[in-house]
């Protein structure tokens, strides 16, 4: 079959790049190794893992906030296979909604390993082990990342799992170790955490998230410990993970060099992920991956060293989040169809899907200081916040950072309820070149969460928050 375009791989970048390819007229094919569609974030990663963040919240809630609001329920329980089950449907409805929109955009799905015979030829392996050869005069290459694994840190997928197996336990553990401290750590760990599990978290840097403005990995580690006991090495380096039977034991080397160990049910060993090319048959067309991180090097248009062979997603350079990889889908299907697009990677937002939320944009303190820019920063935190009171959820702050002379938003920093859903207002003003005078002049709705945004302008400029 010829095509204008191939795409290898059905994740965000694959999914939604062969889906813009498709409206702008471009005949096109989408080869994806399993059943589903979806990739990662569909099947194993944003989507399941959020399921499961909403039923372990309501949950805790019910347990531990219901009374307070006059709402007594006896008998609570989990019922660890109903709320799976419920995140099975959800990634199904999901995954679903993919193959429905390959259909309506005629965009022909091949089921199979994709590799390349040479670089406008794509040969398709099937389960069976068939084969059939795809022509294509673009091929989008978006095949995303797999968990890294530690070379001294065996993975059995029983009791030493990654974020996958993590999301099909059929049991609510009473131990729990987290190897690493950044998002996918840190919300699967309280996943677990909220449904009564004892969580340790095991991390090499000195801090939680730890790329993060500093500010937020301090408060959210001081509320994961408050609210759901979970406690925190910092400073650790994990030397091992053995299980035997049903006790898995972890063991690290703190900042003294002292030997520490830890025991626990399961561990989940959240350490990153690296960028996967497997089967791929890069070295039939030239294409030699980075030794660090396994990505594939593409130029400022995300092309490859060879012409008409494009990369996208969590298999390139930059920020392994779903919404970068769906935006570089669109840029490459654009690109090919002849338009200029543009992708500003200042202004990718990062979240945590705990709870509280925690939501980022733009620079850091540490890296505005870094560069030796000056800057003005105001804070706003949610206990003076109505809305905040109102449903309990007083933890946490906005902080906004603008130049000190132009007052242009340089970054925006939150952890609070519904940061995710708030960093878009941050986002959006940032895209138009906003001024923190601009935030603190817009009428934002009251009571809501965003009023802690405006506050926090109207701090960066000239202290003026109304309710601190
Ligand atoms: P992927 O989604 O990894 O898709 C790649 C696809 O290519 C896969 O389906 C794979 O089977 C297929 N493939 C690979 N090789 C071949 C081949 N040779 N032939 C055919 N098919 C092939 N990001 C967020 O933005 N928000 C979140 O809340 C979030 N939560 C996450 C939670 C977890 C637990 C995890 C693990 C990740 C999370 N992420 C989140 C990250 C997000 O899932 C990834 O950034 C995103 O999926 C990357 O998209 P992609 O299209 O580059 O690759």
């Amino acid at each position: 079959m010829q095509y204008d375009v191939v795409v290898i791989g059905s994740g965000p970048g694959g999914y939604v790049g062969a889906i813009r390819c498709a409206q702008l007229g471009l005949k096109t094919a989408v080869v994806e190794k399993y059943k589903t569609y979806g990739g990662t974030c569909l099947n194993v990663g944003c989507i399941p893992s959020k399921a499961l963040l909403d039923s372990s919240e309501h949950f805790h809630n019910a347990a531990h906030t219901f009374t307070t609001h006059g709402i007594n329920i006896k008998d609570l329980k989990v019922d660890m296979k109903q709320m799976i089950a419920r995140k099975d449907d959800v990634v199904a409805q999901n995954t679903a909604g993919i193959t429905y929109l390959f259909k309506k955009n005629k965009i022909d799905a091949f089921e199979g390993v994709a590799s390349f015979e040479d670089k406008n030829t794509i040969l398709v392996t099937k389960a069976d082990g068939s084969t059939e050869k795809l022509t294509a005069k673009n091929v989008i290459i978006a095949t995303g990342s797999k968990p890294t694994a530690l070379p001294f840190l065996p993975i059995d997928k029983k009791r030493i799992i990654t974020s996958t197996e993590a999301l099909t336990l059929k049991e609510v553990p009473k131990t729990m170790i987290v190897i690493g401290g950044g998002v996918i750590g840190l919300e699967l760990g309280s996943v677990y955490a909220r449904l009564g599990t004892k969580v340790t978290v095991v991390e090499f840097a000195p801090a939680i998230i730890g790329t993060m403005d500093a500010g937020l990995g301090k408060e959210l580690q001081r509320v994961l410990k408050k609210s759901l006991g979970m406690e925190f090495l910092t400073s650790h380096k994990v030397t091992g993970a053995s299980a035997k039977g049903k006790v898995v034991t972890v063991t690290a080397e703190n900042a003294k060099g002292e030997a520490v160990s830890v025991e626990a049910d399961y561990c989940i060993v959240a350490v990153g992920r690296t960028a996967y090319t497997a089967g791929l048959g890069l070295d039939k067309i030239g294409i030699t991956t980075e030794e660090r991180g396994n990505k594939i090097p593409v130029n400022d248009h995300l092309e490859t060293s060879v012409a008409g062979v494009y990369a996208i997603g969590d298999v390139v350079k930059g920020a392994m989040l779903a919404h970068k990889a769906e935006d570089e889908g669109i840029y490459v299907a654009e690109r090919i169809a002849g338009q200029k697009p543009h992708i500003n990677y200042n202004l990718i937002p990062g979240v945590v899907y705990t709870w509280p939320e925690v939501a980022s944009v733009g620079q850091t303190e540490e890296q505005l200081k870094a560069a030796g820019v000056k800057y003005k920063a105001g804070s706003f935190p949610f206990k003076a916040s109505g809305r905040a009171k109102a449903s309990m959820d007083t933890d946490g702050f906005v902080k906004v950072l603008a130049d000190e002379k132009t007052d242009e938003i340089l970054g925006v920093h939150m952890i609070g309820p519904r940061a995710a859903d708030m960093i878009a207002e941050a986002v959006v003003a940032m895209e138009f070149r906003a001024s923190a005078e601009d935030i603190a002049r817009i009428c934002h709705a009251h009571p809501t969460y965003t009023e802690a945004l405006k506050e926090a302008a109207m701090a960066a400029t000239e202290n003026r928050a109304i309710h601190i």
